[in-house]
């Protein structure tokens, strides 16, 4: 039997960075990700690790059409628990401000800079070499690589369909190794395990009003100033708190509306952000948006809405992971043989495909992953050697998890 420092022991430093740098170099922001996806399709065959596409479709809304890649490691006991490890493969779209090539994964004082390398390049060089070092090992359990497309999008349809085609109905766990204590609700620093992650609803309130002439306003009723009122309504709402985290937030993030240049406006919208915890649910954020708008007593109609997606179970859930679960625990001990400390614990500030392992899918799910800055940004970096650290951790972990 290989010892967990053995499988952390087989990744190496300039072989990660290597991988990363080419990774970087591929243009994918997403739902451009086929030279990506044929990329680490090609890195897992070439080791004879066995990967495979999986497709994803979504023609209603979209039109999309492309790719994932999984891979599986089986282990000699059925009855071991199974390992999700997942990265997404795109970036956000290339911001405008770079100063040199946003692709150029140019290495400067531990740093690798490129529209993505920190989110999440960098976490995707780790699992991949994570993947190949758990290869060699005696594994009891299953490890499932994913590699997903279209996080950056409008649905995180590449996680999305890993949930609907079933991948994750026999894994027991999941690591994600998205940018850590960068995104992170406090103050801490790499090694850290976020545990949990706030959920978000996006929704529309729609207000229709009376259009009239617009020197006689009187006579109709205004969309506009009634979508103020709601927006301030809204900003005011009281949220739930959760011990781990944090409280819920409202942020109306957007208002359209008006008409032509001498008539009472008879229509405009408000589209509110809506953090959520856990126990504040799509149901419950719906009443309450209702209830203040309600109490408002508006002369215009008013309905709320949620946004348009591909399907009824695509949005955001809030999760927490349980800290004395058995892959935080692995993921402990993994920390402090890789780098000698206990890691910080910390929860997301935002939302992603963690989301859905952790809510959708009920999989207890921890991100470990290496920061670094201007993220989703010009100038965005990650640090090398934490890529290469998460890398180690992930594989001691997986090992120590799968048994
Ligand atoms: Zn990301």
């Amino acid at each position: 039997m290989s010892r967990p420092q053995t499988v952390a022991d087989a990744i190496d430093d300039e072989a990660t960075v290597d991988l990363l740098q080419d990774l970087v170099r591929i243009r994918s922001p997403y739902f451009e990700e086929a030279e990506i996806t044929e990329f680490v399709y090609d890195w897992l065959d070439e080791r004879d690790l066995d990967p495979d596409y999986h497709h994803v479709s979504e023609p209603d809304i979209t039109g999309y059409e492309g790719d994932n890649v999984v891979a599986r490691l089986e282990g000699s006991d059925p009855d071991a628990p199974t390992l999700l490890l997942n990265a997404h493969m795109d970036t956000v779209k290339i911001v405008e401000a770079w100063e040199e090539d946003p692709c150029s994964g140019r290495i400067e004082d531990g740093k690798l800079y490129g529209q993505g390398a920190c989110d999440m390049k960098g976490g995707l060089a780790g699992i991949m070499v994570a993947f190949e070092a758990l290869a060699d090992a005696d594994l009891a359990g299953d490890v499932l690589f994913t590699a997903v497309v279209d996080e950056e999008g409008p649905y995180g349809l590449g996680a999305d369909a890993l949930i609907r085609d079933g991948y994750t109905d026999d894994c027991d766990a999941a690591i994600v190794t998205e940018p850590g204590p960068i995104l992170a609700q406090s103050d801490v620093e790499n090694p850290a395990l976020i545990l949990g992650a706030r959920g978000r609803f996006l929704y529309d309130v729609e207000v229709t009003g009376l259009a009239a002439h617009g020197s006689q306003p009187h006579k109709g009723v205004n969309a506009v100033v009634d979508a103020g009122r709601v927006a301030e309504a809204l900003d005011e709402l009281d949220v739930d708190s959760h011990p781990d985290l944090g409280d819920g937030s409202v942020c109306p993030i957007r208002i359209e509306g008006g008409s032509q240049t001498l008539s009472v406006p008879e229509s405009a919208r408000v589209m509110v952000d809506r953090h959520v915890v856990i126990g504040e649910t799509k149901e419950m954020v719906r009443d309450q948006a209702e209830t203040a708008i309600d109490d408002l007593d508006l002369a215009s109609d008013v309905e709320v809405g949620f946004r348009e997606a591909p399907a009824d179970d695509i949005y955001y859930g809030p999760y927490v992971t349980d800290e004395d679960h058995p892959l935080v625990r692995s993921l402990d001990g993994a920390t402090r043989e890789v780098a000698g400390v206990d890691p910080d614990v910390a929860y997301f500030s935002s939302v992603g495909d963690f989301n859905y392992f952790g809510d959708r899918a009920g999989l207890p799910t921890v991100i470990v992953g290496p920061d670094g800055e201007n993220i989703h940004g010009a100038g965005e970096f990650v640090y090398t050697d934490e890529v290469v650290e998460v890398a180690r951790i992930v594989a001691a972990a997986a090992h120590s998890y799968t048994g």
